[in-house]
């Protein structure tokens, strides 16, 4: 205990870029991540785009 080094804290509001969450599209198998577009919805978000949805 008692160590200086700064703790990084996950979670809480304005998460950097790098930590944003992320999905995996079952269409196109690619990672894709969050969106501003999205920042409602992203519980419901599946697929990385509309095009890939469709393709279902
Ligand atoms: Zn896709």
């Amino acid at each position: 205990m008692g160590r200086g080094k700064p703790d990084a804290r996950p979670g809480g509001k304005g998460l950097p870029p790098s930590q944003r969450p992320s999905k995996v599209c079952p269409v196109c198998g690619r990672p894709f991540a969050w969106r501003k577009k999205w920042k409602a919805v992203w519980e419901q978000v599946t697929y990385c785009s509309d095009r890939c949805r469709q393709q279902r």
